[in-house]
């Protein structure tokens, strides 16, 4: 089974991904993490990204396309979630290019719809794990008792990601306004394409997802 999750920055693209991916077995193939984690490594992709990443502004297609055509042609017959990619028309063409050649087929569509204002709570009062990258809100962070890391199975190491921060995020929706709501245009067309309402808590829309999956 491959699924593709589209939307907005804060959408809940990320949490969807690692329930389904922990459900099913996927591979979770988010272009966002791939390039944080090349940053944290610093390698050249890294090097390259982190400019465009700290402004808001997206990544070169060059880049994020060699880079999902390399981990979709090792999944080995894995099904696999992507999170995050395609983000604009020519990563979505290049995309249909690399499933016929690799011979796949994506079998779920998904478009999270959300409100800016919505977008706008949830991206400022979000942190991210450095070692596991799970996605909670500030308040869970001070308030609950979290699972552990399952990276270091202690406990998750959060932090506020530069692209977070205020000034940051309205620039990040205006650039997927632009670049990125053409691509949902493009997917409309296709049979397992569902809009989601989600501003539901996570819970529910995951019963969505699985529901259209079955
Ligand atoms: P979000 O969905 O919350 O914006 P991501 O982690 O998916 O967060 O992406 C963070 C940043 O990584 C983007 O703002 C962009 O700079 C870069 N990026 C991720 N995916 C792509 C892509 N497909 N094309 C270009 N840039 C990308």
């Amino acid at each position: 089974m491959n699924v593709l999750f589209m939307g907005p920055p804060g959408s809940g693209k990320g949490t969807q991904s690692k329930l389904l991916r922990d459900r099913f077995d996927m591979e979770h193939l988010s272009t966002g993490d791939i390039l944080r984690e090349a940053i944290a490594q610093k390698t050249e992709v890294g090097m390259r990204a982190k400019g465009y990443m700290d402004k808001g502004e997206y990544v070169p297609d060059a880049v994020v396309i060699d880079l999902i055509r390399a981990r979709l042609s090792s999944l080995a017959g894995k099904g696999f979630i992507l999170d995050g990619f395609p983000r604009t028309v020519p990563q979505a063409q290049a995309l249909d290019q690399v499933l016929s050649e690799l011979n796949l087929q994506l079998n779920g569509v998904f478009f999270f719809d959300v409100k800016k204002d919505v977008l706008v709570n949830r991206l400022s009062s979000r942190r991210t794990c450095r070692n596991c990258n799970r996605i909670v809100s500030a308040d869970m962070v001070s308030n609950g008792k979290l699972e552990d890391c399952t990276v270091t199975s202690k406990p998750c190491n959060f932090y506020q990601r530069n692209d977070d921060l205020p000034e940051v995020i309205t620039k990040r929706i205006q650039v997927y306004q632009e670049q990125t709501t053409p691509v949902i245009d493009y997917y409309k067309s296709n049979p397992n394409f569902l809009t989601v309402d989600a501003a539901m808590p996570a819970d529910q829309v995951f019963q969505i997802i699985i529901g259209k999956l079955k």
